[in-house]
This record gives C-alpha cells, sequence and structure tokens, in this order.
C-alpha cells in the first residue's frame, strides 16, 4: 500500500495521535476487513477487543437497526424500556448488585474512580481528601488527565501535568506489595487481571486470589478492570474467574458494545454503587436506549453461540500453533484464551516492520510495548482460520529470517 488520498487526508487533518499503519479499510464481515484495493485480511488485533463478535456480527447488527427505527438516544432524564433490562442482565451474568453505564472504557474507569473515593469517605471513614487508590506498574486504564496520572508509561504523561494526587503504584503480579502499601487511607485496588496493553502479561497463578484475600481482610475494594480481558475473550466471561474471584468492582467496555458503538459500564456491589446520588455522575449518552439495545445483543451473542467455551477452545489451539513457531526472533509467546501476545527479538527486527509485513501477507494486528505482537482475533474465529493465519505469521517469519541472515552474512 503506498499513499493515497485517504491517508493523505487523514494526515492532513486528522490530528497524528496515532501512526496507523498504511492500510485502508472499507468494509468488514466477521474475522475480515478489506483495504480499498479489495485485499482481503485477517483481523488479529479485533480493535483491541472491541471487535470480540466479528465485524457486523449480523445479529448485533440486526438489534442496531430495529432499535434505531425506535428510539436512539434520549439522555438519562427519562427511563426506557431498554436501559434497566440491559444493566440487570449484565448484573446477573458477572455476580454484581448494580450497573451505571458509561460510554468508552476510560469513562467506566473515571466512574470506578469516584466511586472508590466516595466509598471511602462516606462508608469506610477515610478523612476528606485522604482517600489513595493503589494500582499497578504497567496498568493502562485509558487516556483521561487523571487515568495517565497514574500510569508508569512516560510518553502517557508527558506534558500532561500537574496530576491530581491520590494514587500509589506498585509492582504488577505481587500481592506481597499490595500488602505493604495498603493505608487505613486505602479505598481499593485498581487492577487488571492480565495486562493487555502491558504486553499481554499474565500473573502467575493464584496472584489475583491473594489480591483479593488480602482487600477482604484490610476492607479495601478490589476494582477489576477487564475492558480487554472481559466478555469470553480469556475464555472464561471475566478473567477474574479464572481464579473464582468475585471483585467488588467491575469495569466493561470494548466488546461490551458488540463492535459497534462505544457502550462501557462500571458494576459493583451495592454498598459501593449506593454512593452515587442524583446529580454526581453522568454522562450524556451512557445508557442510550440504543446503547442498551446494543450491548443486550452483544451479551446475547456470546452467551448463545457459546463464544466463551469457543475462545477457550481456540486460544489454546491459537497459543499452542504460536509456541510451534521456530524462529529466533521469536522470545516469547503468552497468553489466555483468545488474548495471545508473541514478544520479538526487536534487535533483529522492528515490531513496526513486522506488522507491516505481515499486514503484507494478509494479517492485521499491532504492536503492543514495542516488542510484543498481539494475536487476538474475533472469538468467533475458526480452526481453519487459525491454520491459515499460523501459515502466514510462520511465512512472515520466514522472511524476516531470511532477510536478517542475509545482511549477517553481509556483514
Ligand atoms: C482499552 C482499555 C481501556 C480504555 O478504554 P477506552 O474505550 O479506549 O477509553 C481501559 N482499560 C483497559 C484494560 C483497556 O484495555
Amino acid at each position: 500500500m503506498i499513499m493515497n488520498h485517504f491517508i493523505e487526508q487523514e494526515q492532513q487533518y486528522c490530528a497524528h495521535n496515532y501512526s496507523p499503519l498504511p492500510v485502508v479499510l472499507t468494509h468488514g464481515k466477521g474475522v475480515y476487513v478489506w483495504d480499498d484495493q479489495d485485499k482481503r485480511y485477517m483481523d488479529m488485533m479485533s480493535a483491541y477487543s472491541a471487535v470480540s463478535f466479528g465485524h457486523s456480527n449480523p445479529r448485533i447488527l440486526k438489534a442496531l437497526q430495529t432499535q434505531a427505527e425506535k428510539l436512539g438516544v434520549v439522555s438519562r432524564a427519562f427511563y426506557t424500556d431498554q436501559l434497566g433490562r440491559f444493566v440487570a442482565h449484565t448484573c446477573k451474568l458477572t455476580g454484581m448488585d448494580m450497573g451505571l453505564p458509561m460510554n468508552t472504557g476510560a469513562e467506566a474507569v473515571e466512574t470506578a474512580l469516584k466511586a472508590a473515593r466516595k466509598w471511602a469517605y462516606t462508608i469506610k471513614g477515610v478523612e476528606e481528601n485522604k482517600a489513595e487508590i493503589i494500582v499497578c506498574d504497567g496498568n493502562f486504564h485509558g487516556r483521561t488527565i487523571s487515568i495517565i496520572a497514574f500510569s508508569s508509561e512516560d510518553q502517557y504523561r508527558d506534558g500532561y501535568g500537574p496530576f491530581p494526587p491520590g494514587f500509589v503504584r506498585i509492582p504488577y503480579a505481587n500481592s506481597q506489595a499490595l500488602l505493604q502499601t495498603i493505608t487505613p487511607n486505602t479505598a481499593a485496588f485498581l487492577v487488571e487481571p492480565i495486562q493487555g496493553e502491558g504486553g499481554i502479561l499474565v500473573p502467575p497463578k493464584g496472584y489475583l486470589e491473594n489480591c483479593a484475600e488480602i482487600c477482604r481482610s484490610n476492607n479495601v475494594l478490589l476494582f477489576c478492570d477487564e475492558i480487554q480481558t472481559g466478555l469470553g475473550r480469556t475464555g472464561m466471561l471475566l478473567a477474574s474467574q479464572h481464579e473464582n474471584v468475585q471483585p467488588d468492582g467491575l469495569m466493561l467496555g470494548k466488546a461490551l458494545g458488540g463492535g459497534l458503538l462505544p457502550v462501557s459500564m462500571f458494576l459493583a456491589r451495592k454498598d459501593v454503587m449506593e454512593v452515587f446520588k442524583p446529580g454526581d455522575h453522568g454522562s450524556t449518552f451512557g445508557g442510550s436506549p440504543l446503547a442498551a439495545a446494543v450491548g443486550m445483543e452483544a451479551l446475547n451473542v456470546l452467551v448463545e453461540d457459546g463464544l466463551i467455551p469457543h475462545a477457550a477452545e481456540m486460544g489454546e489451539y491459537l497459543l499452542q500453533e504460536l509456541q510451534r513457531i521456530d524462529s529466533p526472533l521469536i522470545i516469547s509467546v503468552r497468553g489466555k484464551g483468545l488474548l495471545t501476545g508473541l514478544e520479538i527479538d526487536t534487535a533483529q527486527v522492528s515490531a513496526r516492520d513486522f506488522c507491516l509485513a505481515l499486514a503484507e501477507n494478509g494479517i492485521l494486528s499491532k504492536e503492543t510495548h514495542e516488542t510484543v505482537i498481539r494475536f487476538a482475533p474475533p472469538l468467533i474465529i475458526t480452526r481453519q482460520q487459525i491454520d491459515w493465519a499460523i501459515e502466514q505469521i510462520t511465512k512472515t517469519f520466514d522472511q524476516f529470517e531470511y532477510s536478517t541472515r542475509r545482511k549477517v552474512v553481509k556483514a
């Protein structure tokens, strides 16, 4: 793909806060997307898990169309026939008591931060403005000022200060650090059961369970950000269920919008959610009947199409097949369910060059954390489609090995 009109126009008018691969996508169906030259790609990014049900999932599309014709957006100034059943269903599925609908993931996280603080002051009895929230190194919870305030990524923070205080960062996958950091002012521990943007980091078994126990015995809320890991992505409804952990607060997003809309939600125990009184917090679009209908159908598709066990099975297969690729460029392969990452040796090949070559071979993906190539296809992917993907990925490694070997010989 060379420079074309679409790229030039986007480059000229759209802020350069991303550096997209030079591929111009025009339509999608299932696990595939097509570019303006009608070249087909398999989408192994799934928009960071937002497209878990595949592009233009027919059932979710139908729900969107039907609801859009009836009633789209009314704000939360009124009740609708859609919101209650959507939130009730999400609560029942996840074992939470109440939900607060928002749009983007970052908004669900902001909601969680507000809930944690208010709970600390009104229920736990923390002195005004002293509440602390513990987070992890390598976290990714979104891009607002308060969320990046506790990011460990310099680039996410550079030039955006001053930042709100009240956050303490500890090493990930270390429950002892949590125990040592909790003070009487600690409101909540906010954690991703698997760090997605952090590089598909799967903590050792028992980590989340230990954290849950530490939180429980210290009257600290355990908040799990499952915006990326939730809704079947890791082969369970929630990644926290791999350890039988029921968090006190839960953030969902991405796939909750069925690949069509931004739909997110903060869910919590009743006593936590009840800190919010009318007027305390809100969103114009959050919980719109359109979003509720789409989110509801996304959850129905997830369960009724058996996508959770399917993701577990396909994920195991994908991981096994990725692990079988024999290349000196591979440092490690890891993941859970269909959230997998392949760490490459960037001394030999840049992640971006590798993604460009993958695209040439019909696979779309993107690096995370500079060295990890993410392979997180829609959950509907089939074994045959995985086989095809593995062929292309293997071929891409072969091409690079050939060129790096040649370079060595020349030098
Ligand atoms: C993507 C993501 C977010 C932020 O979601 P946005 O919709 O981009 O605001 C928050 N937490 C995690 C774990 C994510 O992966």
